[in-house]
């Protein structure tokens, strides 16, 4: 998995292009992310209990991890991201154009 949970990533295509955020979760039967602030949908809920409030409620919905690129911070840009095997024969993943690594695995 190129992307994993709690990496800043970056927008690469869709309505949220550009936008940058955390992952919160991964989803990887459906191949998805939610990514905190991004691709935020509305629904409207109705008041299930007494003295609760009809509105609009905001949440983030899953977006496709092929939209997603993982931010370098040396760059301070979306990168592609590569693994490298270390001297202890532990991978980490590693940003493509810098070689910056983005932790260990
Ligand atoms: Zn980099």
């Amino acid at each position: 998995m190129k992307i994993k949970k709690n990496d800043s990533v970056i927008v690469i295509a869709g309505n949220d292009k550009g936008k940058k955020g955390k992952v919160l979760k991964i989803l990887p039967d459906k191949g998805r992310a939610i990514v905190e602030g991004v691709n935020f949908v509305k629904r409207h809920t109705k008041p299930r209990k007494q003295g609760q409030k009809a509105g609009i409620l905001e949440k983030e919905a899953a977006i496709n991890l092929t939209n997603l690129m993982a931010i370098c911070t040396k760059c301070d840009k979306g990168v592609r991201v590569g693994t490298r095997i270390l001297a202890d024969g532990k991978r980490a993943r590693v940003c493509k154009s810098c070689g910056e690594m983005l932790d260990k695995e």
